[in-house]
């Protein structure tokens, strides 16, 4: 929209009509911009300060003791000691509008898709938004990119235990087997070798027996599978993954 302004409304900068946009042409275009929401919410306002009379304490924007500064609506603020820049200490007054929601988007997509607080903050280094927080939050709501990262995971709910798992029996009649990721574990000679855990878990009682193998070959599985069985005692139901060694 600034753009465009600057090409069709900016008649005191001398354009160069053709190539990109220079600064002057861009700043221009936001301060007739800004001078066009001024007019549309504070003439009144502008009107007693254009005659150097004081602002009425019934307007709403009496206790910003705004002044006018080359056109502009600017607040006195309480920062005149600092050393902030002239722009910081007196920001221009920005009230709710459609321009402003426009400026809150664009300082948003700049930072690439800021918080409220820093998107509101670098808009405080040039602007004072009444209520800016809650004139942030309510534009950045409408933020597609924002909406689609903050979504939260459907819920839905969970379906019934199986009977293997709630019907109380001897612990490890029915039990589910997995192979862990690689160990990698230290031998008495020193050298390093891999290694595997077997897990058997009781689908009841969810106690855990794990069996050490040097690799994952039915054959070591087996062994380990004929282990389990002498301790833990017969096993009515095995459940397992499709891993080929099952
Ligand atoms: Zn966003």
């Amino acid at each position: 929209m600034v753009e465009i302004t600057t090409v069709r409304l900016a008649p005191t900068v001398k354009s160069t009509q053709t190539g990109p946009l220079v600064a002057a042409e861009i700043s221009e275009a936001e301060e007739f911009w800004v001078k066009q929401v001024h007019r549309e919410h504070f003439d009144f306002e502008i009107t007693h300060l254009n005659r150097g009379q004081q602002i009425p304490a019934a307007s709403r924007i009496w206790s910003l003791a705004p002044y006018l500064q080359e056109g502009l609506l600017c607040v006195k603020g309480r920062l005149e000691q600092s050393e902030l820049t002239q722009e910081e200490k007196h920001p221009i007054l920005l009230p709710r509008s459609k321009y402003t929601d426009l400026l809150i988007l664009h300082e948003h997509n700049r930072g690439f898709h800021l918080s409220v607080i820093a998107t509101l903050s670098r808009l405080r280094e040039r602007f004072w938004i009444p209520k800016g927080r809650q004139s942030v939050k309510s534009v950045l709501k409408s933020c597609l990119v924002c909406c689609k990262y903050s979504a939260k995971p459907a819920r839905q709910q969970t379906g019934q235990l199986p009977q293997d798992r709630v019907v109380a029996c001897t612990p490890f009649t029915t039990v589910g087997t997995y192979f862990t990721g690689a160990i990698t574990v230290k031998t008495t000679g020193g050298a390093l070798q891999k290694v595997y855990i077997v897990l058997f878990t009781c689908a009841v009682t969810r106690a855990v027996h794990l069996e050490v193998v040097s690799d994952m070959s039915v054959k070591n599985f087996i062994m380990s599978l004929r282990r389990v069985l002498a301790r833990r005692g017969c096993v009515k139901v095995f459940y397992s993954d499709n891993a080929k060694t099952f």
